[in-house]
């Protein structure tokens, strides 16, 4: 089945009689006939349900419908983007070890690496995302067990080379995470360029209406554990579950059952059913709105570079973008829908402009239906100098824009008007 298709038809298939809307199953436990049935559910002998921690029928439909629109073997839902991403490294690495990460990631995951798992004892090297292999290379220590990045960064919007990582991963014998949130399955799979897991936080572009927090970690199912000689915790019995060995029992699967038989049952970032039931509901429009979010921004970004009352403007869709030859490659359907740009007149004019938006509110989200703005330098990064704030490449000047799917010649308008107050 084609994408389209996906989005409607993958997951919830109702048999005779039943429901045809996926149902919320709002039930915390499962009920057996027998202790011994049961038992057979605790050592992973047996399928089914028994506690919602670890799984629930309507976030299983969900975990199926994404697994199958990335080209996955298996999903785990998430309580949120952050969790997500903890898991997958959690699932690969533990205290001793390290991972590299590009440095033009999210800001949550550059922290969580960066502070919260040092102190868990999981050490990091970020590098350059546009630096050659050879360089990245260097990054690389007998204890590393992955390589991150991210297709489309948030913020920086730089755009990832996913084969070139997944190359360096490989050569390595590690996997590649990359985080897929902003450009969603719909206009990238970084599993058909390498990615062993792909992450995302579905709080954005998959919920698509604001409404859910949420997160997913998708296997490939390609990464092989075993030739790899550098993941014990796959090979080995997991004392923990009675001795079960995840690459014997469970082949291609071995890491998503183990995300979630070890990580999702001691952490506990379980998803909520309610919100997994608005997941699914965003993601049956997901086609219908990516190509609309990249063609709003495309024009939007058009509109920005061709006003002299603007700076400098940042989309990779745009042919004067750095990274138009990368977006050709792995986003030929489009460049999603966030655009930065900073407007002539630095700090004071963005104020400015921001204050004078009628259409695009003042949020910190991104990624929804609603077109919606955001100036760092005066909110997520005010503590910082204007000096600081060049150097981690977030201008005084710099608005992030997120361009919904409304009517794009509004947005403009909005845009426009906007302009013209701040500059009058
Ligand atoms: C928002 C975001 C996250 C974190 O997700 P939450 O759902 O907010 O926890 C991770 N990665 C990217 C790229 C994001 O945009």
């Amino acid at each position: 089945m084609k994408i389209e298709t996906k989005c409607i038809q993958s997951g919830y298939k109702p048999k005779n009689g039943e429901p045809r809307v996926m149902p919320i199953y709002q039930s915390t436990t499962y009920k057996y006939d027998t202790a011994e049935y049961m038992g057979k559910l605790f050592d992973l002998e047996a399928d089914g349900y028994f506690y919602t921690r670890l799984a629930n029928p309507t976030c299983g439909f969900v975990e199926e419908k994404l697994a199958d629109l990335e080209g996955g073997v298996g999903a785990m839902l998430t309580s949120s983007g952050q969790a997500a991403t903890l898991a997958a490294v959690m699932t690969i690495a533990k205290a001793g070890e390290h991972v590299v990460c590009s440095t033009s990631v999210y800001g949550g995951t550059f922290n969580l690496l960066d502070v919260t798992l040092k102190k868990f004892g999981i050490d990091v090297t970020f590098v350059d995302p546009d630096a050659d292999e050879e360089e990245i290379s260097k990054a690389f220590k007998d204890n590393t067990k992955a390589l991150i990045g991210e297709t489309i960064a948030n913020p920086a919007l730089t755009v990832l080379d996913i084969e070139k990582f997944a190359r360096v991963a490989h050569a390595h014998n590690v996997p590649l995470i990359v985080d897929n949130t902003f450009a969603t399955p719909v206009l990238c799979r970084p599993i058909e360029f390498g990615a062993d897991i792909v992450i995302h936080s579905t709080s954005k572009y998959l919920d698509g209406h604001a409404v859910a927090l949420g997160g997913a970690v998708i296997d490939s199912g390609n990464f092989d554990w075993a030739a790899s000689g550098k993941f014990p915790e796959f090979t080995e019995p997991d004392e923990s579950y009675h001795g079960v060995v995840y690459t014997e029992k469970f082949g291609k699967a071995a890491f998503i059952v183990k995300a979630r038989a070890q990580l999702m049952r001691d952490m506990g970032f379980a998803p909520a059913p309610q919100n997994a039931f608005l997941l699914n509901l965003g993601m049956e429009t997901l086609h219908l709105r990516m190509p609309c979010h990249s063609s709003n921004a495309l024009k939007v970004a058009q509109f920005l570079e061709n006003d002299d009352r603007v700076a400098w403007v940042n989309y990779p869709g745009l042919e004067s973008s750095k990274y138009k030859s990368l977006v050709d490659k792995y986003l030929p359907n489009g460049a999603s829908g966030v655009v930065s740009f900073g407007v002539k007149g630095g700090r004071e004019a963005a104020v400015r402009m921001l204050n004078s938006l009628k259409l695009a509110a003042i949020v910190t989200h991104v990624a929804d239906a609603r077109t919606c703005a955001l100036h760092p330098a005066s909110t997520t990064h005010r503590q910082m100098t204007d000096e600081q704030l060049d150097e981690c490449g977030v201008g005084a000047d710099l608005i992030r824009l997120s361009v919904g799917i409304e009517n794009a010649d509004d947005i403009i308008a909005d845009l426009k008007q906007a302009l013209d107050e701040a500059t009058k």
